[in-house]
């Protein structure tokens, strides 16, 4: 089932002279459960595809789909919404609120959310127990290793049940063998919570472990193999 359509999308950034074409046809199509790599140089326009991809920006034209809602036609509230209901970023940095613990750093999108500090509580739990950080829970980011950090940061991103998970260089941070833990607990959750994700990344052994990987070229998203 196809969590996240993007169909002949089209971006460019300044005009005249100074355009930037950076999407010219891009297509993609993300299912349930499975976990896409993007892999490709600086600049070439992956940021820009999960911004899309996650409402944060808006294609010239073309399509960009979320659980079969087409959002080209949505006003700035209705993209906010949806992308509240069904998206779920992971940043390369990990923006965990230092003063809080793990466990309230994941509890918070949930209870602005409007769901219980009881059932919120018990999904951060099963959270960080899925992505092997549990004995962390109590802990501060300070007080835990980045790869730890970046795992509690996966949590946070799928606190509310993401239908669709974006991952920008989730890993950039982190030593090679740290990268594997949180690139396999990622995939781990991907699979058990039946979420679509597209993780960019320069790292080809951990995109190697994703069930497909699409590079940019010439505008166009094309499969990749390495
Ligand atoms: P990547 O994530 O692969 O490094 P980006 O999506 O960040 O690539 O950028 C792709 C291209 O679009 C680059 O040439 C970049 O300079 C340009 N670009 C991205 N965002 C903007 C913006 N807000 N204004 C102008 N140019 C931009
Ligand atoms: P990069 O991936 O290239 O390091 P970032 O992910 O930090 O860059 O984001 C850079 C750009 O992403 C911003 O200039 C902005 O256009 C866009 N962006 C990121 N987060 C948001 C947001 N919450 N709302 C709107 N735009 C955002």
């Amino acid at each position: 089932k196809p969590h996240l359509v993007l169909t002949d999308v089209h971006r460019h950034y300044g005009q005249g002279e100074s355009i930037v074409h950076v999407l010219e046809a891009a297509n993609l199509t993300v299912n349930s459960g499975e976990l896409v790599a993007l892999v490709a140089p600086s600049g070439a326009g992956k940021s820009t595809l999960l911004h899309l991809s996650g409402l944060l920006e808006s294609p010239q034209s073309g399509e960009v789909a979320i659980m079969g809602i087409p959002t080209s036609k949505l006003g700035d509230r209705g993209r906010t919404q949806l992308r509240r209901s069904t998206v779920g970023y992971v940043y390369q940095f990990h923006h965990l609120l230092p003063e809080f613990t793990a466990l309230e750093n994941i509890t918070m999108p949930q209870l602005i959310a409007g769901k219980s500090q009881g059932d919120a509580d018990r999904r951060s739990m099963e959270l960080l127990d899925l992505l092997g950080v549990a004995p962390r829970a109590s802990h501060r980011p300070a007080e835990l290793s980045g790869g730890e950090q970046q795992r509690i940061a996966i949590a946070r991103a799928a606190a509310n049940h993401p239908k669709v998970i974006l991952a920008d260089e989730p890993t950039g941070n982190l030593d090679p063998e740290t990268s594997d833990v949180v690139f396999a607990a990622l995939a781990n959750l991907i699979k058990n919570e039946g979420a679509a994700a597209l993780i960019a990344t320069h790292n080809h052994d951990l995109a190697r472990r994703a069930d497909r990987i699409v590079t940019l070229k010439g505008g166009l998203v094309v499969d990749h193999t390495l």
